[in-house]
C-alpha cells in the first residue's frame, strides 16, 4: 500500500517550502512513485543554518525542549500505522519490521526528553587542592551548536530521531539532510515536531544533492557538530574535510557471531534466520559472519537452514513478508555480483542466490574464503556466511579480521568463555545469547575502528552535543 503522503515540502524556519525543483520518491519494490519532495540546494541550506542561528539566540528552557520531545512521542503513537507504511513505502521495509522501527521512535523521543529534564554538569572539589581552597568549581552543559544531521535510508525514521532528539534535548538547533531515498519519514518527523510546539529554526529538513548540501554544512562555521550515519566511505570523509568540528560517525559493519558448542542450537537457528535476514540485510548490524564450533556445525545447519527456507519473501506491504526488496537495483545487482564471485572461488550456496522474481532470496554461503567480499566486506544484503572452527581463539581471531568494529554476538551457556569473548572481541558491543543485532534505544551504540568514532543512545548523544564550561567562583 502507498503512503498516505503525496507531495512534501521542506522544513526551512518553521515554513514548508516549496523550491520548484522536486525529487521522485519510488517504491524500491513496485519502482511506482511513492511522492515528490521539494529539492534543496545551497541556497536552501543556507537558510536552513541561518534560521538555526536566530533560534539558538533564545534559548529554549530544558522543561519545554521535554515537553516537546514527550508531545512528538505521543504523536508518534498515535499515528503509528500511518508512520509504518511511509517508512514501508520509501525504504521497502516489510510491514513488521516497520511497525517495530516506529515503535522504537516514540522510544527515543522518550528517553530524549529524560535527557532534557536531566542534563547537568559536575561539581569539581575545589578544595582538594591548597590553591583552590574557598573556590567553587563546577561544570556547566552548554549545547555545542548547530548541528548538522546526516541519515541514512535503512532506519528513515527512527535514525533521523537518534539524531534530532537528542540534539534538541541539548538545546542544539538541527539542520537535517536525510537519505534522498527516503526522506519522507524524517518529513513527517518534522510535521510532528512542528505541531508540538517546536519554534521556528530549531529543525529544517532539507531533501537534495548530497555533496551540495554536506558542503555547506562542512563549510559554514557556525555548524559545530557533524553527526553522520552512512557509510565509512562518506563518512571518514567528511570528518577529514571538517577538522574543526566535531564529527560524529556511525557507520557500517561485517557482523560476526560465534556459536559455541555448548549453545543453545534450537534458540540460535531462530534467531540467527531472523537477524540475517530482518530488512533484507540492510542493517548495520544483520548477522553477516556465522562461525560456528565445528562439533556442531551440522547440528547447528539442521536446525538454522529450515529456519530461512521458511522466510516469506515478497511485496513488504504484505503482512506476512519477512524479506522484501533491496533498497535498489544497482544494491541487488552488487550483492549478486558478491555471490557470483563466492561460487567461482568454491564457496557452496546453501539456500537462495537467485532472484525470486525481482528479489533477492535469503542466501547462505558455506565454506567462503575469509578474504571473499561476502565475508570481509559489508555486504548490506540479505546473505551470510557459514565457517566451522575448532577453537575460540581461532573464531575471536576470524571474527576480528575484519575493519570493522560495531556489534559481534556469542553463543554459549559458559559464563567464562562468554565474559572471555566479551573482553576479546573488538567491538563497540558484543551479545550474549543474543544476535548482535540486537539494539535498544538508550543503549551506548556505536563502533570501533572504521565502523565510527562515537556513541549514540541518547544520554550518550546528548553529551557529544554539549560542551563543558568551567565556572569557578570566589568564596
Ligand atoms: P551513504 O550512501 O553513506 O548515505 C548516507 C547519507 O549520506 C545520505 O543522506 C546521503 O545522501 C549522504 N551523503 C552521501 N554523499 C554525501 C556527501 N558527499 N556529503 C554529505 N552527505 C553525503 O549510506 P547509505 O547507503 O544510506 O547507508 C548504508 C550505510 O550506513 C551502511 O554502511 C550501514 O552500515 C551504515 N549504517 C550505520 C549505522 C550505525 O548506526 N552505525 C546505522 C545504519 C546504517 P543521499 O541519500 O542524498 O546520497
Amino acid at each position: 500500500m502507498a503512503a498516505t503522503v503525496t507531495e512534501r515540502k521542506l522544513l526551512i524556519d518553521g515554513e514548508w517550502v516549496d523550491t520548484g525543483a522536486w525529487i521522485e520518491v519510488r517504491s524500491p519494490y513496485s519502482g511506482e512513485i511513492v511522492a515528490r519532495v521539494a529539492k534543496a540546494g545551497a541556497a536552501e541550506t543556507q537558510k536552513a543554518i541561518d534560521a538555526a542561528e536566530a533560534a539558538m539566540r533564545e534559548p529554549l528552557p530544558a522543561h519545554q525542549r521535554a515537553e516537546i520531545l514527550v508531545r512528538v512521542a505521543g504523536y508518534l503513537g498515535r499515528r503509528h500505522e500511518e508512520v509504518a507504511q511511509t517508512i514501508c513505502a520509501e525504504a521497502g521495509k516489510p510491514l513488521k519490521a516497520a511497525r517495530l522501527e516506529a515503535s522504537r521512535a516514540m522510544s527515543t523521543f522518550t528517553f530524549s526528553a529524560v535527557q532534557a529534564r536531566t542534563l547537568t554538569g559536575e561539581l569539581v572539589p575545589m578544595d582538594a587542592s591548597q590553591a583552590g581552597v574557598g573556590k567553587l568549581g563546577f561544570t556547566l552543559r552548554q549545547p555545542i551548536g548547530i548541528v548538522g544531521a546526516i541519515s541514512p535510508f535503512n532506519f528513515p525514521l527512527n535514525l533521523v530521531a537518534h539524531k534530532i532528539a537528542p540534539a534538541l534535548a541539548a538545546g542544539c538547533a538541527v539542520v537535517l539532510k536525510p537519505a534522498s531515498q527516503t526522506p519522507l519519514s524524517a518529513l513527517l518527523l518534522a510535521e510532528l515536531e512542528t505541531e508540538a510546539g517546536l519554534p521556528p529554526g530549531w529543525l529544517n529538513v532539507l531533501v537534495g544533492p548530497a555533496s551540495e548540501i554536506g558542503d555547506i554544512l562542512v563549510e559554514d562555521e557556525r555548524v559545530k557538530l557533524l553527526t553522520f550515519t552512512g557509510s565509512g566511505e562518506v563518512g571518514w570523509k567528511l570528518r577529514e574535510r571538517a577538522p574543526r568540528k566535531r564529527v560524529n560517525l556511525e557507520l557500517g559493519n561485517s557482523t560476526p557471531v560465534i556459536v559455541e558448542a555448548d549453545a543453545d542450537l534450537d534458540d540460535v537457528g531462530e534467531r540467527l534466520a531472523t537477524n540475517a535476514f530482518s530488512f533484507a540485510g540492510q542493517s548495520c548490524i544483520s548477522v553477516q559472519r556465522i562461525y560456528v564450533q565445528r562439533a556442531v556445525y551440522d547440528e547447528l545447519l539442521a536446525r538454522f537452514i529450515p529456519k530461512v527456507r521458511a522466510l516469506e519473501t515478497g511485496d513488504p506491504a504484505d503482512e506476512e513478508t519477512d524479506v522484501g526488496p533491496l533498497i535498489d537495483r544497482e544494491s541487488r545487482d552488487r550483492v549478486l555480483e558478491w555471490i557470483d564471485e563466492a561460487r567461482a572461488a568454491g564457496a557452496d550456496v546453501l539456500v537462495g542466490g537467485e532472484l525470486e522474481g525481482e528479489l533477492l532470496q535469503p542466501t547462505v554461503i558455506a565454506n567462503a574464503a575469509h578474504d571473499l567480499r561476502v565475508n570481509c566486506q559489508e555486504v548490506f544484503g540479505p546473505v551470510c556466511t557459514l565457517t566451522a572452527y575448532d577453537s575460540l581463539d581461532e573464531a575471536i581471531e576470524l571474527a576480528n579480521g575484519t575493519p570493522y568494529g560495531l556489534q559481534a554476538g556469542i553463543f554459549t551457556s559458559r559464563l567464562k568463555t562468554a565474559l572471555a569473548a566479551a573482553a576479546r572481541l573488538e567491538f563497540g558491543g558484543v551479545t550474549i545469547n543474543e544476535a548482535p543485532t540486537f539494539r535498544t534505544d538508550q543503549m551506548p551504540y556505536g563502533g570501533v575502528k572504521a565502523s565510527g568514532n562515537t556513541r549514540e543512545g541518547p544520554a550518550w548523544a546528548v553529551r557529544e552535543m554539549t560542551e563543558e564550561r568551567l565556572v569557578v567562583l570566589e568564596l
